[in-house]
């Protein structure tokens, strides 16, 4: 089918219902590039979503995968243990960040570990309801539907869900950064607390005797790539362990050194009770997984977990090879020069004459970076000519030199999700890209 052609058949013949940021065809991908189908190069500076950490196609991941789908594929794990998922145990155990998280479970997409993570805590403390937190993103099954907060079109006239799902505020004050304070400094004196909030809900609509578990990600991703302030996860740790509730942290998006450490608790040192895997875990081939105390993991009865191609061998051997090039390419020393890069572009864009009036808020840790632009979304307190959708213009005028990147559901945000192998070069490159983007639509 000739490129001109294709295009059109895709948008004939994929499900309409799959939003799509362009209709351009990926051929090919390598580190921090992907190739269309009509010759295009475009650096990727979302990386599939934040899943391929170490670039596409990266030589020893490949290797592995291609080793390993000629010696077993599928080891069906309600059958047999298999090897690769031993030898990925055995990888990932010494960088979990707390030694407690000893027990292993894996599926294929986040989702469905998410939705194993609650069945094990509803499971493992006879409680029913969930808390999750305003903004939150954590899949479209069934199950997480219900969960993610993120966005409605995700869940709308997909009702009803999952019941038993409550819903706290995430540490971010869009107010409180447009009047100039500094959102990650604190949310005691924001007009917004939400440890304050978490406390009257379990007083007002979730006892704790019927709270099974809060569910975060410790760096709030779809729903605007927020940083909580210092005190924020270890006050929710806290509220957990005197109230006998279990906390689970969505590491799936934040794991595997996207925020410059290999998952993002270690920023706070707050210890999950269970933690979500995915994406950066086998660099693109399909692998997630939940890891708890062993002790808690096994009070789910025996034989009530499962899944057909539950930790495939072949994402398996992946995910063993990331383990050894995250450690052998130095990949979260990389991480922090190259976001150090990337934040003096945004604050120079933020101090510019030419840009500066366009830019509310510049937030992220490692590679997990956000830009915010003014918007309109709250008008009483924007300034009055700034156009609408500023992200997404410059998203598109991104795109346009051949940069691909990412926004947020709200906070009128654009998000930078480079491999986390990306090059000075490459950065550099993205920062240029990015500058000229801003500067076209602040003309
Ligand atoms: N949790 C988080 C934090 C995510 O970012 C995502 C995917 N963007 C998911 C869960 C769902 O993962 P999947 O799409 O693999 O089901």
């Amino acid at each position: 089918m000739a490129a001109s052609t294709r295009a059109a058949f895709g948008v004939k013949h994929i499900a309409k219902g799959i939003g799509r940021l362009s209709n351009i065809v990926f051929q090919k991908g390598q580190g921090s590039f992907v190739w269309t189908d009509e010759g295009r190069k475009l650096l990727d500076f979302t990386a599939g979503i934040g899943v391929v950490n170490l670039g596409h196609c990266h030589p020893k991941v490949t290797a592995a995968a291609q080793a390993q789908i000629g010696t077993l594929v599928h080891g069906q794990v309600n059958i047999a243990m298999h090897e690769p998922m031993l030898n990925l145990i055995e990888r990932l155990k010494p960088v979990m960040p707390d030694p407690s998280l000893d027990t292993f479970f894996f599926w294929n997409s986040g989702a469905e570990a998410v939705e194993a993570a609650v069945k094990l805590a509803r499971m493992a403390t006879k409680k029913q309801n969930v808390v999750v937190m305003q903004g939150s993103y954590h899949g479209r099954t069934f199950g997480t539907m219900g969960l993610t907060k993120s966005k409605t079109v995700y869940g709308s006239g997909f009702a009803p869900f999952m019941p038993g799902v409550l819903t706290s505020p995430f540490p971010y004050c869009s107010q409180c950064a447009v009047a100039g304070a500094d959102p990650t400094m604190g949310f005691e004196n924001c007009c917004n607390n939400p440890i304050h909030e978490l406390k009257i809900l379990l007083k007002q609509q979730s006892a704790p005797s019927d709270t099974a578990a809060v569910l975060i990600e410790p760096v709030l991703g779809e729903g605007g790539y927020v940083v909580p302030p210092p005190g924020f996860l270890p006050a929710v740790r806290q509220i957990c362990d005197e109230n006998n509730i279990l906390l689970i942290f969505d590491e799936v998006q934040t794991g595997f050194g996207r925020t410059g450490r290999y998952f993002a608790s270690e920023h706070w040192a707050v210890r999950p009770d269970i933690m979500v895997m995915a994406k950066g875990i086998a660099n693109g081939m399909p692998l997630s997984g939940i890891v708890a105390n062993k002790e808690l993991m096994d009070k789910q009865n025996p034989g009530s977990m499962g899944g057909t191609y539950s930790g495939n061998a072949v994402a398996c051997a992946a995910g063993i090879a990331c383990a050894e090039v995250m450690q052998e390419e130095k990949v979260l020393e990389n991480v922090a020069a190259r976001s150090k890069q990337l934040f003096d572009t945004l604050n120079a864009l933020k101090a510019s004459p030419k840009t500066g009036h366009l830019i509310k808020n510049i937030r992220g840790l490692g590679l997990m970076i956000g830009l915010e632009f003014n918007s309109p979304t709250f008008p009483t307190l924007v300034p009055k000519d700034v156009p609408k959708g500023v992200a997404s213009k410059v998203q598109a005028k991104c795109l346009e030199n051949d940069m691909l990147t990412l926004t947020t559901s709200i906070y009128e945000t654009i998000r930078f999700i480079p491999p986390l192998t990306v090059s000075e070069e490459e950065m550099k490159t993205g920062c240029e890209i990015l500058t000229k983007a801003v500067e076209d639509v602040a003309r």
